[in-house]
């Protein structure tokens, strides 16, 4: 019997979620019980962990039960964990203050299967409504004796109401399934799915069917972790991935082992094959479960580095005392040597995968190097294994297939450092004039095409016994390289003669006043007349906009560099002997826009632009 039902409605982003999920069609309808075994098995675990703080709190027995009853057409998920008190379920299953839910209606529209996604999401209580038009939850929290229950359609509100006669301790998930939902009354199915999803829970999962009056354990509460690699199949890994990090792809990779040392602890860390949704959230841990001799002390402790933070696994140690509170587990002696070596072994698994398996290796680059990135310029101390890490596209190679080791093997004689160009896109940046000093020379210039791109590469980079330099600062060095045969005939051509260059220069900067920070000559172009560096100290453009965004700090005004070898250089020299000058402010603007075109931006007013355009192609007779 209930007391003082209260109505509620369900806060917007819920309403609307609800609906997304009543209304979609699912190839996978199944994934309800793993999202709610999952988060009964969280409930017992967090009343183990709370148990090791208090003595009276026995968790001998803690279960999960799933109960079918074929009469009532329901399916009903107990657990004797943890439980919810009036306020937690208002909280917990009505408003969802987390970002989660935003996420997923933002991303969903995109997926075609949501139930495949909404674990990750931390949303997974709603998938009960992907079989459901009436789900009931009664819960009894451990420390009470207050049972109350919630109820839903699954449209816009709920209703939350006090049990008189208290239920047992935990909480039941009582679900009325729908007509077309029914094989989920067949004990068979269960088995399966529990098998497919669940093995690895840690607490026993029975089977009850009422119908029948059948009960059996139907898992194995096997940690895996604590096994022998020998013992387990590639699908026990695979399942147990996809539990802990509630994704559905297949781990690229497993890193395993039992450390024995000072220190003695279990590593089951997985690489994941796709990305999650929320990698670049600022806020993401990685999906990393923290054990104390099977008492799971912590899912979100900071073991792993933020820029590995793609990976997800089991961390198990004996060594760390189970009742260290969360806020202090960071500064615990065993958690920084157990984070130091993790770091260290996920580390040197990459560098083992890169070198014996490059294809794998690859993939995991090219989905995760952006992140990997990061830790260029996070973490100074693994500044060079990260380098080592490293894949880019060059002007040798478009695919991202190159490592630094392999740079340095085909670097050139006289060469001094490692050149690099950012860019928004590898075309872009090969497009740019300002590469052709290199090309000539055969260089090979690293394109770097990943927004981190320009943070990591901001403070002094080196990698053996090279500087990492930015084209822009390198054309002085450029010149000790001896220029390929068939591009030295093509600058000595047309050269504006020597006298009339500083000229030339005082002309253009005159007319680009206030544009351009200087006018340079640059010996390296050789097909383009002109092209923008970033002058001697500038910043990366990313950055500067960044800081302008951020600091309101003024962008710096690019260098124009020219080639006084090229035939329009050549024509704007004439013009300016000859004083046409109407010619030479058009002609200029035009070379300045072209520069900056070439250099991926817009050009400077393109009124003028268009005007001067057309002024010279009507000369085209
Ligand atoms: P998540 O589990 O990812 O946090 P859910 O939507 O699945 O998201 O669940 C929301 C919250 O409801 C959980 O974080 C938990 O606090 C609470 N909850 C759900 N199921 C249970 C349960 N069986 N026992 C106790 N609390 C639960």
């Amino acid at each position: 019997m209930t007391i003082k039902e209260e109505k509620k409605e369900f806060t917007a982003e819920v309403s609307r979620l609800l609906q997304m999920l009543t209304h979609s069609i699912y190839s996978n309808r199944e994934i309800f019980l793993r999202e709610l075994i999952s988060n009964a098995s969280d409930a017992c675990d967090k009343l183990r962990y709370i148990s090791t703080t208090k003595s009276d709190v026995g968790v001998d027995d803690l279960k999960i039960e799933i109960i079918l009853s074929s009469e009532k057409n329901t399916l009903t998920i107990f657990d004797n964990g943890i439980g919810m008190s009036r306020d937690e379920m208002v909280e917990n299953l009505g408003t969802i203050a987390k970002s989660g839910t935003k996420a997923f209606i933002e991303n969903a529209s995109e997926s075609k299967d949501l139930g495949t996604q909404i674990g990750q999401f931390g949303i997974g209580f709603y998938s009960a409504f992907i079989v459901s038009k009436n789900v009931k939850v009664i819960s009894t929290k451990y420390d009470t004796n207050v049972t109350y229950s919630w109820e839903s359609d699954g449209l816009g509100s709920y209703s939350i109401a006090k049990i008189e006669n208290a239920a047992r301790k935990g909480t039941s998930i009582i679900i009325s399934l729908d007509a077309d939902s029914e094989e989920f009354l067949k004990t068979d199915k269960i088995k399966e799915v529990i098998s497919k999803y669940s093995d690895n829970i840690n607490f026993p999962i029975y089977l009850k069917d009422i119908t029948s009056d059948i009960e059996e354990q139907i898992n194995t509460t096997n940690a895996i972790w604590t096994k022998q690699k020998k013992d387990i199949s590639k699908e026990q890994y695979q399942e147990h991935y996809q539990l802990v990090s509630r994704n559905f792809d297949d781990p690229t990779s497993t890193i395993h082992y039992k450390a024995e040392g000072r220190y003695e602890y279990d590593v089951l860390l997985y690489i994941p094959s796709s990305r999650p949704f929320d990698l670049f959230d600022q806020q993401r841990k990685a999906k990393l479960k923290l054990y104390v001799k099977r008492v799971l002390i912590s899912d979100d402790a900071n073991i792993i580095p933020s820029y590995f933070r793609f990976i997800s696994g089991v961390i198990d140690c004996a060594d760390i005392p189970l009742t260290v509170s969360r806020e202090i587990l960071q500064e615990n002696q065993v958690v920084v040597a157990i984070k130091k070596a993790i770091k260290n072994r996920i580390m040197s698994t990459l560098q083992k995968m890169a070198e014996k398996d490059h294809e794998k290796y690859l993939t995991v680059w090219q989905t995760f190097g952006t992140v990997i990135k990061e830790g260029l310029y996070e973490d100074f101390e693994k500044r060079n294994d990260l380098l080592k890490l490293l894949r880019f596209a060059s002007t040798n190679n478009k695919e991202e297939i190159r490592s630094l080791d392999e740079y340095i093997k085909d670097i050139k004689d006289k060469q001094k450092s490692i050149y690099y160009i950012t860019a928004e896109d590898y075309e872009s940046a090969i497009a740019n004039p300002i590469l052709e000093g290199f090309k000539a020379r055969d260089l090979e210039v690293i394109i770097l095409t990943d927004p981190v791109d320009s943070f990591w590469t901001a403070s002094n980079v080196n990698y053996e016994k090279y500087d990492l330099k930015q084209v822009s600062h390198a054309k002085e060095e450029l010149i000790d390289v001896e220029i390929k045969n068939k591009d030295k005939e093509k600058k000595s051509k047309n050269r504006v003669e020597e006298s009339a260059i500083s000229e030339l220069i005082n002309r253009v900067t005159k007319i680009l006043d206030g544009q351009v920070s200087d006018v340079k000559v640059n010996p390296g172009l050789i097909e383009s007349p002109v092209c923008l560096s970033l002058g001697d100290n500038g910043y990366d453009k990313t950055i500067q906009r960044i800081l302008q965004e951020k600091q309101g700090m003024e962008l710096s005004k690019p260098v124009l560099e020219i080639n006084p070898d090229h035939n329009l250089i050549k024509i704007l020299s004439s013009k300016i002997k000859n004083k046409k000058i109407k010619d030479v402010n058009t002609l200029t603007n035009l070379l300045y826009d072209y520069a900056l075109i070439m250099d991926g931006e817009k050009p400077h007013d393109i009124a003028n632009f268009s005007k001067n355009m057309q002024e010279i192609l009507t000369k085209i007779k």
